[in-house]
């Protein structure tokens, strides 16, 4: 029998291929989505275990299986981990939900700050995708009206916990904004999902799918158009090309039964996360494109960023020695955004912006603090918790061509694919921006009133899974791989729809705007197959 040849290939089912694929199969396109991954099923999550229920007191994690996370190398790095996940849904069936619209500014870092590059788009062109995107998943959040994070479209937001309460009362006397989180998390029923039940289990999968995931919300409403395919387990090991240099088809390696199959397809849309892009592209090496595909400017791989990240933890002194109750809540419920805005004197250029209470209060994080053994450490500990505050820094960090992922043919992974090589090293601008981040989240506690303070990284680290960059956009193929439309410049069939695309990344979490422009490429694509030019 012949092989069935797609409309469209989308290879990657995280929030970028599984908004694309349910957006291209709504708009009348065939679309099959390849992905590596396996269907999880609730027998992999544990939800609500207590860490002593468990062997070696940890949650196992079948998404992060060993052959994927041992085939990688770290080389001349700074302190930095990539997160490369393997399941249908990708890194949305256990993400932390932050949905935050980039500025107007954030799109023109060469304009407005003097530094990288301006996108090939505008705030205004994507706006009516972030609108479009969060009436999709629902976004609980506030309209506050600040440039810095553009309101959205909004569910009822989350309420401040007793502790959100006390650290906004110090920001404000320090003149800075704390604001209800924007989250992909849901305050009220919605689209067939019930709302949260603030049990604080969220990044480690939510049981009730009050959280968006692309299986929860995107995959059966694809299948609902009778245009979709999901082939589950199909690792692609590399892009084919016809004579002129144009995307054939995807040779995948099926990871149960080692199997090699080839999709084909008149379009083909990656969207493995940016690393995993990375490495597909210079994994497909062929005559027309002997440095990898859509290659010949030497881009691909290059400008590798994401968030320089710090976190502090403190004791409210209003907190400390009062009656235990539950607090967790949906992780962070409130959020500070950028406020070291233009007018001030510093030795940086870029912002950062703070998460707060992400943690659970399951777990007496500052027990390895205290000093001291038996009833009275139990008792310090049991004191203090009451009071844990938790802010996270994140923040920006320059993209530079040396920062990178390569791949090392003489490193194979299981399957016989080379793994790929990371080379990351934190510029001047991003430690000192740092610096001051971390200073600032002390100060921010200090004002709060905390009585015990724990900073545990004083020297940067990255990138909390948010790394971006590698196949960047941009309106000149000689200093970008893609086009506005995520479209390859060198390779007309070929796009890569995913947060490998940003040409600059401010220190606002991605994934809104990876939908957003998932979207506005699909409605870019839907065009071109009608008119016949796919
Ligand atoms: C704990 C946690 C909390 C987070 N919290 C937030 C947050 O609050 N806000 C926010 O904006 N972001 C957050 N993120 C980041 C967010 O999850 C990612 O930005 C987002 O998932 C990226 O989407 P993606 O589709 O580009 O990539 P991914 O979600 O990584 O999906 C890529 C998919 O491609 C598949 N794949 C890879 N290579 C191949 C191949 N060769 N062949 C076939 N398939 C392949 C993978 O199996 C995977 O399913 C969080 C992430 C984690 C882990
Ligand atoms: S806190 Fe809410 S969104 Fe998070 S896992 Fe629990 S029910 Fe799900």
């Amino acid at each position: 029998m012949p092989l069935p040849v797609y409309d469209v290939c989308v290879i990657g089912s995280g929030p970028a291929g599984g908004v694309l694929s349910k957006e291209l199969a709504e708009a009348g396109a065939r679309v099959a989505l390849v992905e590596a991954g396996r269907n999880m099923t609730v027998d992999d999550y544990h939800f609500h275990a207590w860490p002593y229920e468990l062997p070696k007191r940890k949650k196992p994690t079948p998404y992060y299986p060993p052959e994927v996370t041992r085939s990688i190398r770290y080389e001349n790095c700074d302190n930095i981990f990539v997160d490369r996940i393997r399941a249908v849904g990708g890194r949305s069936i256990h993400w932390n939900a932050v949905c935050l619209r980039f500025a107007e500014r954030d799109f023109r870092e060469r304009s407005a700050a003097g530094i990288e590059g301006d996108w090939p788009l505008t705030y205004q062109e994507l706006a009516p995708f972030y609108s479009y995107v969060e009436r999709m998943i629902g976004v609980t959040g506030t309209r506050e009206g600040l440039d810095i994070v553009p309101d959205g479209e909004y569910l009822p937001p989350l309420k401040f916990r007793c502790s959100e309460e006390i650290v906004k009362r110090a920001c404000e006397r320090m003149a800075i904004r704390m604001i209800p989180s924007r989250k992909a998390l849901l305050t009220v029923p919605f689209d067939g999902r019930p709302p949260c039940h603030y049990c604080n289990h969220c990044m480690e999968v939510c049981d009730v799918g009050a959280i968006f995931t692309v299986p929860n919300s995107m995959i059966p409403k694809a299948e609902k158009t009778g245009n979709f395919t999901l082939l589950p387990k199909r690792l692609a090991r590399e892009l084919l090309v016809d004579g002129e240099g144009k995307v054939r088809a995807v040779s995948v390696v099926n990871t149960e039964s080692r199997q090699e199959e080839e999709i084909r397809a008149k379009s083909f849309a990656v969207c493995c996360g940016s690393i995993e892009s990375a490495r597909l592209l210079l994994n497909s090496r062929s005559l027309q494109h002997p440095n990898g595909l859509a290659n010949s400017s030497d881009l691909v791989g290059r400008y590798l960023t994401g968030h320089v990240n710090s976190e502090t933890l403190g004791y409210l002194e209003e907190l400390v020695g009062t009656r235990p109750i539950n607090t967790d809540g949906a992780t962070d419920h409130s959020y500070i955004p950028r406020f070291n805005l233009d007018g001030r004197r510093k030795d940086y250029v870029g912002g950062y912006h703070y998460q707060v209470q992400y943690s659970s209060f399951m777990v007496p994080y500052h027990a390895r603090y205290v000093k001291g053994f038996g009833e009275s450490f139990k008792n310090q500990v049991r004191f203090l918790q009451p009071g844990f505050f938790v802010i996270g820094g994140w923040g920006k960090v320059i993209a530079k061509p040396e920062n990178r992922v390569t791949v090392d043919s003489k490193h194979l992974d299981a399957y016989g694919i080379p793994i790929p090589v990371i080379h990351f090293r934190f510029g001047q601008n991003d430690r000192a921006l740092f610096k001051e981040m971390k200073e600032k989240e002390e100060e921010i506690l200090t004002n709060a009133g905390v009585r015990f303070m724990v900073t545990p990284d004083p020297e940067p680290t990255g990138f909390a899974s948010h790394e971006t960059g590698t196949v960047r956009m941009g309106n000149d193929p000689r200093t970008s791989v893609l086009n506005a439309h995520n479209q390859a410049h060198e390779v007309r069939n070929l796009f890569v729809v995913d947060g490998s695309c940003f040409t600059t990344f401010p220190e606002k979490n991605p994934t809104l705007t990876i939908m957003a422009l998932a979207v506005r490429a699909a409605r870019y694509m839907a065009s071109e197959i009608r008119k016949g030019n796919a």
